[in-house]
């Protein structure tokens, strides 16, 4: 069967058995009318045990950024796009085995596999409708960030596991990875990615040890003052050193503590140690900047992260102009309103706050206007080459004229070479950070520079 005849057959009209729903101890999702997430399972288990040569692909798919449907335009208009949805998957297909709503807006799928389709071009086609469901919804329902993502595994004979709940799961790991895609929606799972989680479970269960044993290293990235290409002020960025010697990388690791939760003791760690190193210099009259600090998302959460850093202040008495947070342009999409308490609360005690990232994602202008940040630090994506591109260029100068319209000190990070520093020069971004001028490097290192600058 050819991708055309695939769409067809999605592309027909809704056949849900039983719409009336048999309430919540019922056999059926009372807002779909689709089969309870128990039911669903009994039947893909069912299907599983008579697989004879037959395949069956399993399809797990969510919908991000539907929140704000319900936020902005209530719940009715949520469920509505669920239904719709719904419809879309369930539309007369003779391959179907069944399909559920797991929870909220995450979707489940099994079908028989035609023969002739192998699971790539299957991959394939669900991406393609993914991206133009997308361009139909966000129409629909006014919201350009709505996103479907999807994982699939797929059973036969020869597989792993025939267990439906682990071929549910191996696809809901596979939706996961999809979600961390830029460009394609649908992954298929492999075992592969199994190693993924292992390597999450590893990390995640030596975090705790690692900062008892002091194993988290603060680097400092020198920033530079534009026009007097003055040593200015340091991000401080988090390194792991294992007692091997070996380093991680945040990128290798924050994402995993970040969901364990860890996140908030790394961060805590990171922080009493600028705290320490700064009152340290001062205490002995050496000469000081203000430092940086990363704000991970989950400090949202739990909003402990004001007591905490107020904690510090009353523990080394610093002055506020030495700290400063980096809140990422991503946090402050996700959830407005709480970034905003952040900000305020940070502002009460006298820091500096940036947005970090802007213009990795999908940059909301207004909110620059909307929120009471004191400097946006432009992501280091507007620099990718060393020769900077014409529309880099473009977007470079007028973000930095905005801010400086509504009175926010502008930085570039990420600057490489000599030709990016000038440009930034040329239109005045006030202040760059990059491996040009120094990378983040040991405490020991940056106070030989500190002393040097005097
Ligand atoms: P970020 O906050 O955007 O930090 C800047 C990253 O860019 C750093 O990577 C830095 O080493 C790198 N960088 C600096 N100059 C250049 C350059 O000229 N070219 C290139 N290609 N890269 C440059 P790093 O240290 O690996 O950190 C990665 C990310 O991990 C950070 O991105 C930040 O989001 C997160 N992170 C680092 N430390 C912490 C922390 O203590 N807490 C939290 N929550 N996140 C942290
Ligand atoms: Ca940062
Ligand atoms: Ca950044």
């Amino acid at each position: 069967m050819g991708l055309q005849a695939m769409e067809d057959l999605f592309a027909g009209r809704i056949r849900i058995e039983n719409p009336s729903s048999k309430g919540p101890g019922g056999m059926k999702d009372s807002l779909t009318g689709l089969d309870r997430y128990e039911v669903f399972l009994k039947k893909l288990q069912k299907a599983i045990d008579e697989i004879g040569d037959k395949r069956i692909v399993v399809v797990y798919t969510d919908i991000r950024h539907f929140k704000y449907i319900n936020d902005t335009y209530g719940y009715q208009v949520g469920d509505a796009l669920l239904k719709d949805f719904v419809e879309e998957m369930t539309a007369d297909n003779p391959y179907m085995i069944c399909c559920s709503r797991v929870y909220s807006d995450n979707f489940i799928a099994a079908n028989w596999m035609p023969d002739e389709v192998t699971s790539e071009a299957f991959r394939d086609f669900i991406n393609k409708i993914n991206q133009e469901r997308e361009v139909r919804f966000r129409e629909k329902y006014l919201n350009s960030r709505l996103q479907f993502c999807t994982g699939i595994s797929t059973v036969d004979k020869n597989s792993r596991s025939h267990d439906a709940e682990t071929v549910v799961s191996n696809a809901n790991l596979a939706r996961k990875v999809a979600k961390e895609l830029e460009n394609d929606s649908c992954v298929l799972f492999d075992n592969s990615m199994m190693e993924g989680i292992k390597r999450e479970v590893e990390i995640t269960s030596q975090v705790p040890r690692a900062i008892a044993n002091h194993e988290f290293k603060v680097y400092y990235q020198p920033k530079i003052e534009t026009d007097t290409l003055k040593l200015i002020g340091a991000e401080a960025l988090v390194r792991w050193q294992k007692p091997d010697g070996t380093f991680v990388y945040p990128d290798q690791f924050i994402p995993f503590i970040e969901r364990s939760g860890q996140v908030v003791d790394v961060d805590y760690y990171v922080y009493r140690e600028a705290f320490r190193f700064l009152s340290e210099r001062v205490a002995a009259g050496k000469r000081v900047v203000p430092v940086s600090l990363n704000v991970s998302r989950l400090h949202l959460n739990k909003m402990t992260i004001l007591d905490y850093v107020q904690g510090l202040f009353d523990e080394y008495k610093l002055s506020p102009d030495l700290i400063e947070f980096e809140l990422t342009e991503s946090i402050y999409l996700d959830n407005t309103e709480k970034a905003l308490q952040l900000v305020e609360g940070l502002h009460k005690m006298g820091t500096k706050v940036s947005m970090d990232d802007f213009g990795s994602g999908y940059s909301s202008l207004n909110l620059l206007s909307r929120l009471p940040i004191d400097i946006i630090k432009l992501d280091k994506v507007f620099l990718k080459d060393n020769n900077l591109q014409e529309s880099d260029k473009i977007v470079i100068s007028c973000m930095v004229d905005m801010a400086k319209k509504l009175q926010i000190t502008s930085l570039c990070e990420g600057v490489e070479t000599s030709e990016q520093s000038d440009y930034l020069k040329k239109v005045g971004c006030q202040i760059q950070q990059g491996y040009y001028f120094s990378r983040p490097i040991p405490q020991e290192q940056f106070e030989e520079l500190l002393d040097q600058h005097q």
